[in-house]
This record gives C-alpha cells, structure tokens and sequence, in this order.
C-alpha cells in the first residue's frame, strides 16, 4: 500500500489521543503525554518534563525518574526522534498545513527566517528557566500540552492554539513550528543520535528525482541523497516514512524492515 506509514501514523496519534479520552479504556493508557500509566502498572514520563521538574525542583523523585527513564531509553536507543511523526497531535496539524502550502505553491512570508538551529536555543533557555523560575516551564505553557489536554478533556483553547499553529506553518513559514521551534523536538533530536532505528538509502537504486527530498520534514537530514548508500544518520529525522512512500525506486526504507528481510 503506498501511504501504509502515514496511515499507520494517523491511527497511532488518534488511537493514543482516544484511549486518553475514554475513560472506559483506562485500563490501556490513562493520562497525557507529559505523564501516565500504560495497563494500570507501567508509569511513562516525558523526559524532557521530567528534567524542568528536576531543574525547577533540584528533587529527585525516584518514581518519576523510573518512568522518565523508561521513555528516554525506548527513544534514546530504539525510536529516535518517531515521537514527532507517530505520537505528538501537533503533527497533524503542521502536516495539513505543509500540505496545503506544497499543494498552491504558497512563498514564506519574509518577516521571519527562522534558522532550524533555533529550537535548540530554545530548548536550553527553556531549560534555563525553569531553573530561574523554579516551575517547568514548557509543562505549563507549551502548545503540545495545551493542544493535548484541551483535545483530551474538549477545550477550547486547543482549538485556538492549532489554529495559530496552522497559521504560522502555513503563512508565516514553511514547517516553522516543528522543524524551526519546538524545544521537545529538538530535545528528542539530542537523545536520538545512537537510536537503532534509521531510513536505510539506497544509492544503486536511486533515479536521482528528489521526491523524498521534497516531501521530508526535515530535508537537511537527507544530505546522503545521491552521494552514499547507508542510514540516515542524521537524528532530526522523525522517521514519519514519507521518503519511503514517494520513492518509486524502492531506494529508501526503514532499517528494520531491511534487517527482518535479511538485507545489510
Ligand atoms: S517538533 Fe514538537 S510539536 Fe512538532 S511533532 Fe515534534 S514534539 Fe510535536
Ligand atoms: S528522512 Fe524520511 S522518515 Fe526522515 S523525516 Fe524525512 S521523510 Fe520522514
């Protein structure tokens, strides 16, 4: 099937986001995705939050950094930076809009020129403040968390938020908000570097026709393109899959799927 990822990825970002929502399910997942508990048992943290309540705090909360730990090292060793693509709600927002943008050939504005290096920037002040003012700061106020909650327990302020969200990526800049921006992004970006799970390239059969260059996200992470075969390994990729679905050559895939086929 050709768009078997991005089906694959609406049915995990709106099945996750629906077991929050009911509670008759919550013996699957309750919560939010800053905190909550997988089968009634198994707690998950998101490290990130995990480490502005630790700077806000200068406390270790053994249980939360149990649970904090667990999410850091599925991503840190296994996923990369798949949070973005198959978890985080923000995602589909930004897609419908690089959608839109791609499809009536839209110019970004030139008030901004956002470089993607920002987010890092942002990640450390972020970091910073929470130490200044002693609360987690993103917690509070970032957009996935009021986008989340406010989908979770229907209100309106989500849809305020995904509006300037759809907004900026669609007017001001082209993937400005996840590519540009988000300090949790970039955070998974950081801890991603030695994440087992990468897109494999293909340089034998590449025709060289730049689809996968023109769909990605985060098309500096496909510098190899047409130089080397090997794994993308450039960890701001959010592994969403795209590339693989709009190479006609079968040039692309994921690494796994090539190691469960029995190929190098
Ligand atoms: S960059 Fe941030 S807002 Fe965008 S998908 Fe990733 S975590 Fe969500
Ligand atoms: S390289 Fe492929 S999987 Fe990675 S962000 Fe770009 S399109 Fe998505």
């Amino acid at each position: 099937m050709k768009n078997k990822y991005l089906l694959l990825r609406r049915i995990t970002q709106i099945g996750i986001l629906a077991l929050f929502m009911l509670s008759s399910c919550d013996f699957i997942l309750k919560g939010n995705l800053s905190s909550s508990i997988l089968f009634n048992s198994i707690s998950l943290s998101d490290p990130f939050a995990y480490l502005q309540i630790f700077l806000a705090s200068f406390s270790l909360n053994f249980g939360l950094f149990i649970s904090a730990f667990l999410v850091f090292i599925i991503y840190a060793l296994f996923l990369g930076r798949a949070f973005c693509a198959w978890v985080c709600p923000i995602n589909l927002i930004t897609n419908l809009a690089g959608v839109i943008r791609q499809n009536s050939n839209l110019k970004s504005s030139k008030i901004t020129n956002f470089k993607q290096n920002t987010r890092y920037f942002i990640l450390f002040s972020i970091l910073l403040l929470s130490f200044i003012a002693q609360e987690p700061v993103f917690e509070k106020y970032s957009h996935i968390g009021i986008v989340t909650r406010g989908i979770i327990f229907m209100q309106s302020s989500a849809i305020f938020v995904a509006i300037i969200i759809f907004l900026l990526d669609l007017f001001v800049q082209k993937n400005l908000v996840c590519s540009h921006l988000c300090p949790l992004g970039a955070f998974y970006s950081l801890i991603s570097k030695f994440s087992f799970l990468k897109i494999n390239y293909d340089l034998n059969k590449c025709t060289k026709c730049m689809k996968c260059k023109t769909i990605c996200p985060e098309n500096q992470v496909l510098a190899i393109i047409t130089k080397n075969s090997g794994d993308i390994s450039n960890s701001e990729c959010i592994k969403c899959g795209r590339c693989i679905e709009v190479c006609d050559d079968d040039a692309l895939n994921f690494n796994l799927i090539n190691f469960m086929k029995g190929k190098k």
